[in-house]
């Protein structure tokens, strides 16, 4: 039996993997541990599935002169993308290669291709899909608290809370046993969620007198003012805490002065007495009226938008109002989505960051990695382009002309794909690294075949800042191998001698010196300490530290350690409602699948369960198109058009359509989907945009 985590979403549930036979080499089986207690959701109950998954890669493809992608060796898969990427970087310059991470990557390899990038190909063009997950709120706390880590405190810490404010996260969904640890301020009446759909999350708030804020999208920010302006003018604001650890109170009452519920009602649709209610019953519960304590929690929803960073700021600034942040039992925090989001985020392979969440373009952060690496400061680039910017300049006359991806199905989960397509088809070189022929991998010049979960070693940074220990209990199938093992092959290729070791224990070590001082400090965690089963939460300065589970009890991480009010405004969607695209197009997630669906589409439990895209509609909007349940429809944005089938129901707004994102091809929505950024994240606005629906005749 071996002691792993799930394979999947940023809970990282505790598995263990019991020896199969035939078919399946390894069953899962759920395994205590705080976050999970025991419990699995139906992906991780299936997840030994996708190791076995018919069309898995077992050898590296090289598209021949046909235009085939044929079974070809290692060596020379490896030499053919050496050397062109040597003719490539010959004729146009370091940055004419890029690299393209992933949220899903263990720490060792999002570290190492980092590092590759930065050393071996010394391009500026690296960043990974984590701008389309939690990009946001990584800015937003960055910005306000000095530093980002999802939840500064232990998830076990939401128990005891008398009330949580949940904006835009579906967690009943997206992570099902993280639910049991709403039950205490749902029993009290206290959950509040933030949604313009009536989401099974969205639906315990009716079984305790809890509130559903049902806001049209793109409004969150609005709304957070309005509940800020009621605990603000009733006095239910925690004064002494302002006045003590933030930088400028007053500045927090100018912003939200002019938000009072009922302006915010004509923004959100919400009445000004449910907003008025639920400020009164999050006040209730924080420690400085008494209560048992208050979250305020934030997830996609909140944060994949042109105005992400500012609509988490304007949720931050509610939780100090109230006094939360920095004290037992309540607190802001970011439900992180990707299973390694946290530590995807920490190690480098970001454009502006390096290892130890340091930014790159600070000396002293330039000069300790360069140190770890055994390269001169100066050799280092400086930061790159965010991942849509990157991906914008793909095969431009002064982009990048070859792509590595690893780790990431951007034909899938990036925004406005006919763009995507054009710019990756536009490449001299594509290179994937994946498990299965994903949209992406089917479109490259060369795909690596690599290992997954249960077939690696490594380490994963879960939500809370906790690192846990990923463990081997199969031998890979053919000729699969470990990212790890294409940075050293083909930076030994490239004539780097910087060492690119291929042991993710050897690697880890590496990270923790490379780490050490940053504000995400491994140092102190040792692959020892995480083998006797320790998962610490960052920062670990030494070897004796007992890790931190709570950040921010004396002081934040800003220079004077008091948290930064960073006014923000409420303003409309980018691409908003208008005469021939009067709804808005939502996206987001289901409980059977997992991102762009390339691991969970190709289980069968899953697939069987959720096999197509479908568009939620509002019952009034299907009788005025004409369309029955089950019926096609056709959506339409300024970027695309889809067709699928019709699920009418009255859990979305009249206002709203919601599509999943998890399909690819003719039924990825994001084809539909605007790529206008969030200009401090450079996030997406993925979860909202104009659309036409017309019914498709005779369907
Ligand atoms: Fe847990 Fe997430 Fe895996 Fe489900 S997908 S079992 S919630 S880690």
């Amino acid at each position: 039996m071996t002691a792993t985590h799930c394979p999947y979403c940023a809970l990282q549930c505790a598995t263990s993997l019991v020896r199969g036979s035939g078919a399946a080499p390894v069953t899962v089986q759920p395994r205590e541990f705080p976050t999970n207690r025991g419990g699995l959701c139906r992906k991780g109950w299936t997840a030994a599935e996708v190791l076995t998954v018919p069309d898995r890669l077992t050898a590296p493809l090289v598209r021949d002169a046909a235009g085939e992608l044929v079974e070809t060796t290692w060596e020379h898969a490896l030499d053919v993308v050496a050397e062109r990427i040597t003719a490539l970087q010959t004729a146009y310059g370091q940055d004419a290669v890029a690299v393209f991470g992933g949220g899903g990557l263990t720490n060792e390899k999002a570290y190492a291709l980092g590092k590759f990038a930065r050393v071996a190909l010394r391009t500026a063009n690296v960043d990974y899909n984590g701008r389309f997950c939690m990009s946001s709120a990584a800015a937003a706390t960055n910005r306000s608290f000095g530093v980002d880590r999802g939840l500064p405190f232990p998830l076990t810490d939401l128990g005891g809370a008398g009330a949580i404010l949940l904006v835009g996260s579906n967690l009943a969904e997206t992570m099902p046993p993280a639910v049991a640890h709403l039950a205490g301020a749902r029993d009290a009446g206290g959950l509040l969620v933030v949604d313009p759909r009536r989401t099974a999350t969205a639906q315990l708030t009716e079984e305790a007198a809890g509130i559903h804020l049902q806001a049209t999208p793109g409004s969150d920010l609005a709304l957070v003012l309005a509940l800020t302006h009621v605990v603000l003018q009733e006095g239910l604001a925690d004064t002494a805490y302002l006045r003590e650890r933030t930088d400028d109170p007053d500045a927090l009452y100018r912003s939200t002065a002019a938000w009072w519920p009922e302006r915010a009602e004509r923004v959100t649709g919400v009445p000004a007495g449910v907003i008025r209610q639920a400020a009164r019953v999050l006040a209730g519960a924080a420690p400085v009226h008494g209560g048992a304590g208050a979250f305020v929690l934030t997830g996609r929803g909140a944060e994949q938008h042109s105005k992400g960073t500012d609509t988490v700021t304007a949720c931050i600034n509610l939780a100090l109002a109230l006094g939360l942040p920095g004290r037992v039992g309540s607190g802001y925090g970011c439900i992180t989505g990707q299973g390694n989001g946290q530590g995807g985020r920490e190690h480098g392979q970001k454009a502006d960051q390096l290892p130890g969440y340091r930014s790159i373009g600070v000396p002293a952060a330039r000069a300790h990695v360069a140190r770890v690496w055994g390269v001169e400061p100066e050799s280092l680039p400086g930061p790159g382009k965010s991942a849509v910017e990157l991906i914008n300049a793909l095969g431009t006359p002064d982009g990048p002309r070859a792509l590595l991806v690893h780790g990431s199905n951007l034909l899938v989960s990036a925004p406005r794909l006919a763009s995507v397509r054009e710019r990756l088809a536009s490449l001299d070189l594509l290179v994937v690294a994946d498990v299965v022929p994903s949209e992406t991998a089917l479109l490259a010049d060369v795909v690596f075949p690599v290992t997954q979960w249960a077939e690696e070693d490594g380490t994963m940074t879960s939500l809370e800042g906790r690192v846990l220990r990923r463990r081997a209990a199969i031998t890979p199938p053919g000729n699969v191998r470990s990212d790890l093992a294409i940075f050293a092959g083909l930076a030994s290729r490239l004539g780097c001698s910087a060492s690119f070791p291929t042991d993710p224990a050897e690697v880890f070590e590496e990270l923790r010196l490379a780490s050490a001082g940053g504000i995400a400090d491994y140092s102190g965690i040792s692959w020892s300490r995480l083998d006797a089963g320790e998962a610490l939460f960052w920062p670990v300065p030494a070897e004796d530290h007992p890790g931190t589970p709570r950040l921010f009890a004396d002081r934040f991480g800003t220079p004077d350690g008091r948290a930064r009010v960073i006014t923000v405004e409420h303003r409309a969607v980018a691409d908003d409602l208008r005469s021939d695209a009067p709804l808005y197009l939502v996206t987001g997630r289901l409980l059977q699948h997992y991102q762009s669906g390339a691991q969970t589409r190709r289980v069968v439990e899953l697939a069987e369960a959720e096999p197509e895209v479908f568009a939620e509609i509002h019952p009034r909007v299907a009788a005025a198109l004409g369309l029955r349940d089950g019926g096609l429809v056709r959506l339409r944005t300024a970027r695309g058009s889809m067709v699928c089938a019709a699920r009418v129901t009255g859990d979305v707004r009249p206002d709203t359509v919601f599509v999943p994102f998890h399909y690819g091809g003719a039924a990825a929505v994001n084809e539909l989907t605007n790529d206008v950024l969030d200009p401090v994240s450079r996030m997406p606005e993925f979860k909202a945009c104009a659309v036409e629906l017309v019914a498709v005749a005779g369907a």
